[in-house]
């Protein structure tokens, strides 16, 4: 798959880099992602990944954008409220980079639909703001074999991981949310610049494991503390007794 004249110039600063090169540019350009949620994780990820030249960009959110999203969420306007926050993104993307190929799915995923919206991408960055659909999308990850990147932010506090196979992301937060559907953010408030410290996070993960930059991250949980600005690392141990990975 070569790079057209206008691939060449877009990506220059990414080609110069010896990490990257042409060959990464074009792992970039094959990958096919999905993206839960374009709240404020996903308005800090889905520009990134539209500008680094992902291929295929999925970005499945159901909601509509309120007037209290607009302090994290900078892809949309004051004009926008009441409009879904999916079809929005993805002409954010359409307008930034025509190289993206990128789909609207304005669906809430839950377990019944997430293995059918979910198959076929390569990677999938979960930036939703529940316990119940970050479970149901992980779950569907595992059983497609598909690895995942999970971001969250809440107060102060992001945190960002990979999982592959296992431990999933299910070892880490257990059973007991599955029926847990609450906003988070609505009940515990956000810093709206830490969901883009956390998404921008997310990103570059993402992007350093596509292209094969780095370390293998997989069940590393990467935790930023936004009040005493520090970063830390811990590794999840798996679950022995979980559920969806355990008995692979
Ligand atoms: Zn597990």
């Amino acid at each position: 798959m070569a790079l057209t004249d206008d691939e060449l110039d877009r990506y220059a600063r990414h080609i110069v880099l010896p990490q990257v090169g042409g060959v990464g540019q074009n792992k970039l350009k094959a990958a096919r992602v999905a993206v839960i949620g374009a709240g404020g994780i996903g308005c800090a990820v889905i520009p990134a990944l539209a500008g680094a030249g992902i291929g295929r960009l999925t970005i499945i959110d159901d909601d509509l954008i309120e007037l209290s999203n607009l302090h994290r969420q900078p892809l949309f306007r004051t004009a926008d409220v009441g409009q879904g926050k999916a079809p929005l993104a993805a002409a954010f993307v359409a307008a930034q980079n025509p190289f993206v190929d990128v789909r609207a799915i304005a669906e809430r995923i839950d377990p019944a639909n997430a293995a059918a919206l979910l198959e076929g991408h390569g990677l999938v960055i979960d930036g939703s703001d529940n316990f119940a659909t970050r479970l149901a999308v992980s779950d569907a990850c595992v059983g497609l074999a598909i690895p995942l990147v999970s971001a969250a932010a809440i107060q102060f506090q992001g945190q960002i991981g990979l999982f592959q196979a296992r431990p999933c992301y299910r070892c880490f937060v257990g059973d007991a949310f599955d029926t847990e559907d609450c906003d988070t953010c609505a009940e515990a408030g956000v810093l709206g610049a830490l969901t883009a410290t956390a998404g921008g996070f997310a990103a570059l993960l993402a992007i350093n494991f596509i292209v094969g930059i780095g370390d293998d991250q997989s069940g590393k949980l990467h935790l930023f503390d936004g009040e005493r600005l520090t970063w830390r690392t811990i590794a999840i141990p798996p679950d022995s007794a979980c559920r969806i990975c355990g008995s692979a």
